[in-house]
């Protein structure tokens, strides 16, 4: 069996992991400061703060903003819920704007068409590995005042097209990762946040362990060595040694893993490239995409099979194959929540109807690729 995508688990990572479990510390430790230093040499951010789940990033990001309830922030429906969700939690309700159909992420006149004078937050979705159009947001973003936090989850690895890392934050207030097995680096469970902003990031370092400190320098008074205070209502979003000895032994293949998916990827665009019934994904004009997920577009119509029957022939060959995504809105609670919104992303929509992630992992062999390469091809037949 051939799933759409799975981690790889070395030795090495086994044994960074075994460590942890013979030393002092498993919840957040030593480990914990190493992986945040890691991922801030990586991406050039200043701070990095590394947590339980990349849905616990998003979270933080967005609370530690403090906007008024009642305020907007502006999404792709082209997204895991997650994303989304992080400004509901908040009180904030999620406005979605139109992808771009050529790098399914958000497109920017689009992002312009949807903002209210309460519109507050941005956050793009780097779908896929691909950067979304950074310059072009923020510079909406700064003339409407919005915050933009970036959900790069799909992203560690890729560059933008000045050449510089996602994860840096020069276009964002925040940028969040996911380190779930089925994303590029995995720590089991986990995610990070990082920021270039001192202030967010101490608002974000207190939310993420329950709004207590004991840090000298925050306390309102000085009692003792066990004197601690709560400050704010946080949650318990730590993420523990073990994981972040996982991530850190990780992110030393990145670049390793980077390059196999990129192999991949211009393996099946060559193959695939002919069949006039199915479009390969794009990468734009000088970005770097380190891929998650390998997308084609496919003309159901055109192969006279639906969907569904084109996953269970391939699942029949071996083949895992899944959907990326249903545009959020569609989902029961945002319908009941905010009203029905069909017809509102026309391009996200059209894009759905016809997109099917094909398999794409570090360990996928060129044999196993040439398998479901053939499998594609038959489709037709
Ligand atoms: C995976 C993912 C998340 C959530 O990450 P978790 O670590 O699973 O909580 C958020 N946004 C996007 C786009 C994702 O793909």
């Amino acid at each position: 069996m051939i799933p759409y995508g799975k981690q790889d688990i070395s030795a090495a990572d086994i044994a960074a992991v075994n460590a942890v479990l013979s030393s002092d510390f498993l919840t957040q430790g030593p480990k914990v400061a190493e992986f945040e230093q890691a991922l801030c040499a990586y991406t050039g951010a200043r701070y990095c703060l590394v947590v339980a789940s990349g849905t616990a990033a998003l979270h933080l990001a967005v609370a530690a903003m403090e906007l008024p309830e009642g305020s907007e922030g502006i999404t792709t429906p082209n997204t895991f819920a997650a994303t989304a969700n992080s400004m509901a939690y908040c009180g904030i309700k999620p406005v979605f704007a139109d992808i771009d159909p050529i790098s399914y992420n958000l497109s920017p006149s689009s992002v312009s068409a949807r903002i209210t004078p309460a519109t507050r937050l941005l956050s793009p979705v780097h779908f896929a590995g691909q950067p979304a159009d950074m310059p072009a947001l923020s510079l909406i973003a700064k003339k409407h005042g919005l915050k933009i936090i970036e959900d790069a989850a799909h992203a560690i690895g890729s560059r933008y097209s000045d050449g510089s890392p996602v994860g840096n934050c020069l276009f964002s207030d925040a940028t969040v990762f996911s380190f779930h097995p089925v994303k590029t680096i995995t720590s089991g469970e986990g995610g990070a946040v990082m920021t270039n902003d001192p202030v967010l990031y101490q608002r974000m370092l207190l939310l993420r362990s329950h709004g207590i400190t004991k840090d000298p320098a925050l306390l309102s008074q000085q009692s003792g060595p066990w004197y601690h205070e709560m400050q704010t209502l946080g949650w318990h979003y730590r993420m523990t040694d073990m994981q972040a000895a996982l991530g850190l032994s990780q992110l030393q293949r990145l670049n390793l893993f980077k390059a196999r998916r990129r192999t991949l990827v211009a393996q099946y665009n060559q193959a695939l490239a002919e069949l006039p019934w199915l479009k390969t994904p794009q990468e734009m004009e000088g970005f770097s995409s380190c891929f998650h997920l390998y997308v084609v577009e496919i003309d159901y119509a055109a192969i006279g099979k639906s969907r569904r029957q084109v996953m269970d022939s391939l699942m029949a060959d071996g083949i895992g194959t899944q959907v990326h995504y249903i545009p959020v809105y569609h989902h029961p609670w945002y319908r009941e929540q905010y009203g029905d919104k069909t017809g509102s992303c026309p391009v996200a929509e059209r894009y759905y109807q016809h997109c099917l992630s094909l398999p794409l992992y570090f360990t996928l062999s060129d044999e196993e690729q040439s398998h479901v390469i053939q499998a594609i091809q038959r489709l037709a037949r």
